[in-house]
């Protein structure tokens, strides 16, 4: 059918990790959604990424059923981030859109994010209005975090935005070219640019199960996001080196003086001992500062693939892959030079924000 191959298809990105009871409700109250837009044509390539319950199979009958329904089965849990890498790779849509299984992520707000790309934005972000449901701690952290990201970094993250935005195909090809294995995914939409428009929407509790990361695993990500777009945790020990040698030096002209003037009475030891714990402990973290980079670089140099492909479904067909070995890239199998989409004429595109 020449006139529904012309219609723009819309990849939705989902990641499942131990999801068994989100799958049922997530295709439930998605696919009406993407239905009811009748000039639009869609696909929903869903990562299994290493689930040991029931998700897999549930995603195999799904895609049974539904064609639309594309199955990308990797071969351990990789993590979010490279979860949503596999999904962007694998997606061929005109526009992309990455969106969490649990329904946290409304799919309600995907038609207003498709009429803003249909006037031109090339991404369509989506920002929490609340956090009502964290906890304070979390929220606090997140607060706290957004400001030292952007302190630290010239990469500037949009406060309240996660994964959740579309992303033109153009959006997409760019990101597909960084070849970052340790991939910290809203720093890297952040690095790519592009013109932006926000759209805000409240987060909903999870459908069902429990959310996949710890305080511990959310520490770690915060690192993983400085550490991969600011050098300045490395510099700044330069500083606070220089400023503690002027110290020192100054203190040691009051020593000298004191010793020509009142004679060398041995006293001091505790304010010696602290002085070196002090400065010991200060060695220590800028050595660790140091051992955090070291490890990227590490990680880096091995040139591993950031995920393998075990299966691919789609309807009721299965595709075995061969892994690619040898540290190779993983593939960019689908670098479309152009969107299909409606050029809008040039006035009624959406002016950036954001960024
Ligand atoms: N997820 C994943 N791999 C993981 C952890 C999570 O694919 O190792 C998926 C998970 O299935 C969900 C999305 O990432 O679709 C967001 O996870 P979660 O809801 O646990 O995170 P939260 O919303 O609590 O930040
Ligand atoms: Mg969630």
């Amino acid at each position: 059918m020449p006139a529904q191959a012309n219609k723009p298809l819309i990849s939705l990105v989902v990641p499942f990790y131990n999801e068994q009871e989100a799958v049922a409700p997530f295709f439930a109250r998605t696919v009406p959604i993407l239905e009811a837009m009748a000039d639009l044509r869609f696909e929903i390539v869903c990562i299994n990424d290493g689930s040991t319950d029931e998700t897999l199979r549930r995603l195999i009958a799904a895609s049974a059923r539904d064609a639309r329904v594309n199955v990308i089965d990797l071969t351990r849990n990789f993590g979010k981030e490279a979860a949503l890498t596999a999904g962007i790779d694998e997606a061929i849509g005109d526009a992309v859109i990455p969106i969490d299984a649990d329904l946290q992520d409304p799919p309600e707000l995907i038609p207003a994010m498709v009429e803003h790309w249909l006037n031109g934005a090339e991404v369509v972000a989506a920002k929490r209005t609340d956090r009502d449901d964290d906890t304070l701690a979390k929220r606090t952290a997140a607060a706290l975090y957004y400001r030292a990201h952007n302190a630290l970094s010239e990469i500037k993250l949009l406060r309240n935005v996660g994964d959740y935005r579309l992303m033109d195909r153009e959006v997409v090809n760019a990101l597909c070219l960084l070849p970052e294995r340790r991939r910290f995914m809203k720093g890297l939409f952040a690095w790519v640019g592009y013109r932006t428009v926000i759209v805000e929407y409240k987060r909903e509790p999870r459908s069902a199960g429990r959310s996949k990361f710890s305080g511990w695993q959310l520490w770690n990500f915060a690192l993983e996001g400085i550490t991969g777009f600011s050098t300045v945790p490395l510099r700044c020990w330069n500083y606070l080196g220089a400023l503690i040698a002027v110290g020192a030096f100054l203190y040691a002209g009051v020593v000298v003086a004191k010793t020509l003037l009142f004679g060398n009475p041995v006293a001091g030891y505790s304010s010696l001992i602290s002085v070196m714990l002090f400065l010991g402990g200060i060695e220590l973290i800028g050595i660790g500062v140091i051992g955090e980079y070291i490890g990227r670089i590490y990680y880096e140099s091995k040139g591993r693939p950031v995920y393998l492909v075990h299966r691919r479904y789609r309807g009721n067909a299965q595709e075995s892959v061969t892994p690619i070995g040898n540290g190779a890239p993983s593939p960019r199998r689908n670098l479309k030079l152009v969107s299909t989409r409606r050029r809008p004429p040039a006035r009624a595109r959406a002016s950036g924000s954001g960024h």
